[in-house]
């Protein structure tokens, strides 16, 4: 099937072939008919990330906005920001020839410049929550003549945290008019439906799933390490094996993806050339959205992120993920991997990617609870050997700022039999000077190297060589 076949209007179908786009997805395919029927009727739609779910509801509404009419007329709601920008250029990609007028609203940014736009006139509001309920409350938008009330991420809109934010808007928009509602997500409850239910009533709810029987894509390799001790190191040993194009890093807090990040832009035991940057919920509108363009653009190869990032985005190539440290809830788990293996660049090809996660005995119910939800095993994998280069350079570097601390003991165990044995008063010093350096890498504290002066902290395992 192609997008002319299905009753679209010539300048969509113009700005879709002009993105390379000319044959509709799965989810598309069965949703967008819905979306067009003059029937009012509401569609829940579960299709894998990067199925093209964007489109699936995109399209439908700005075929049925009117363009002379600069009322707001549809209304999409997000969980982020990032993914807020994302689908209002997604919207615009396609509305060139329609000329229909997309706002976006989200934290962060001026107030008063959104006020100014949404006075400006515009069809489509694409928002967060807070920013959109923040709007309400000032008088500011007006949803008299809202068609279409669209939930991307449904689920994580649905979810505890979101949920009476929704609903507060779900109500206002609801009011006086009734909207179809267009749920998407790649991870839908069965409960879903009720959730909804009250804003849905006795309306036709079609609900669609086209994920088959498994949640994540066939072209994404998953697998596991398990990690009990040296995380960070053996992070290192994984990522000089896999040597990833473009990566994600998901950690659990804003301070480890802060910390992780500083810490691999600073090591030297790489073996691949590693741009970094980080992305969490408390850095400014401005920095987030400065690290993310870069990865975008490809001026870093590598972000280091919280859950912010997990839903949604489509970043080109992402060629690995990795679970640094392994999401609680397995439709994180979902969304997160959901960032490699997308249909993407302009020739518009269904890419590979991987998904590594590293595993303890601490949170090894975690995995299980993430295999019992996808009804799969992920494959367990064994930490590789370290490189022979990258030991070498280590030596010439005179450097052992990754190396194990089991390693280091045992490596001046070794110093400390051998000196006692020989006990020349040269070797005594260099032996004590070992032992000294192994007591004080438990604190933080200063060490002479060739006459200056320098700070280790024993939490990164700095230590000077001692040979
Ligand atoms: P999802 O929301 O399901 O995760 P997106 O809507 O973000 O997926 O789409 C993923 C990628 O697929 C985007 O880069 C988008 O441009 C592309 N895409 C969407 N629909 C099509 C299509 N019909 N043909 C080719 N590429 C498509
Ligand atoms: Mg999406």
């Amino acid at each position: 099937m192609l997008f002319t076949d299905m009753n679209i209007d010539s300048r969509i179908i113009k700005a879709l072939e002009e993105n390379n786009i000319a044959s509709p997805t799965e989810i598309q395919e069965q949703c967008i008919p819905y979306g067009l029927s003059k029937q009012k009727s509401h569609v829940i739609g579960q299709a894998k990330t990067g199925s093209g779910k964007t489109l699936a509801f995109a399209i439908p509404i700005i075929e049925k906005i009117n363009p002379k009419n600069h009322h707001i007329q549809a209304v999409v709601i997000v969980p982020t920001r990032e993914l807020c920008k994302q689908n209002a250029s997604v919207f615009r990609s396609i509305t060139i020839y329609k000329k229909v007028k997309i706002v976006e609203v989200y934290g962060g940014a001026s107030i008063r410049v959104q006020i100014e736009q949404i006075h400006k006139g515009g069809q489509i509001l694409i928002a967060t929550p807070g920013r959109l309920i923040d709007l309400i409350k000032r008088g500011e938008i007006n949803f008299r003549q809202v068609k279409f009330v669209a939930l991307d991420e449904a689920d994580r809109m649905l979810d505890m945290g979101f949920l009476p934010d929704i609903e507060f808007i779900l109500f206002k928009t609801m009011k006086n008019i009734s909207p179809r509602l267009f749920l998407f997500s790649a991870t839908l409850l069965a409960e879903i439906k009720n959730i909804i239910g009250k804003f849905t009533k006795n309306d036709i709810v079609h609900e669609i799933d086209v994920s088959k029987d498994s949640l994540t894509v066939e072209n994404c390799d998953q697998y596991a390490y398990n990690i009990e001790n040296n995380k960070f190191w053996n992070f290192i040993r994984i990522l000089n094996e896999e040597r990833p194009d473009f990566s994600i890093i998901f950690t659990k807090t804003k301070r480890n993806a802060e910390k992780i990040s500083q810490r691999l832009s600073q090591e030297r035991n790489l073996n691949f050339g590693l741009k970094v940057g980080f992305v969490h919920g408390d850095l400014s509108q401005a920095k987030r959205e400065k690290t993310v363009s870069m990865f975008r653009k490809r001026e870093l190869n590598c972000l280091v992120a919280t859950n912010v990032l997990a839903r949604g985005l489509d970043f080109p190539k992402v060629s690995h993920v990795f679970n640094y440290d392994i999401p609680r809830d397995p439709e994180d788990y979902v969304h997160r991997i959901g960032r490699t293996a997308r249909i993407t660049g302009v020739e518009r090809n269904v890419t590979t990617g991987k998904a590594i996660s590293l595993v303890s005995s601490d949170n090894r119910m975690y995995l299980k609870n993430i295999e019992k939800f996808l009804k799969r095993k992920i494959e367990k994998r064994q930490i590789p050997n370290v490189p022979k280069k990258v030991l070498k350079e280590k030596k010439r570097n005179n450097f052992h700022s990754q190396i194990e601390p089991r390693m280091i003991k045992k490596s001046l165990n070794q110093k400390r039999k051998k000196y006692s044995s020989q006990n020349t008063s040269k070797s005594s010093t260099t032996y004590r000077k070992g032992l000294s350096l192994q007591k004080n890498s438990k604190k933080n504290h200063s060490v002479r190297k060739r006459g200056k002066s320098k700070n280790y902290s024993s939490k990164n395992h700095k230590i000077i060589s001692t040979h």
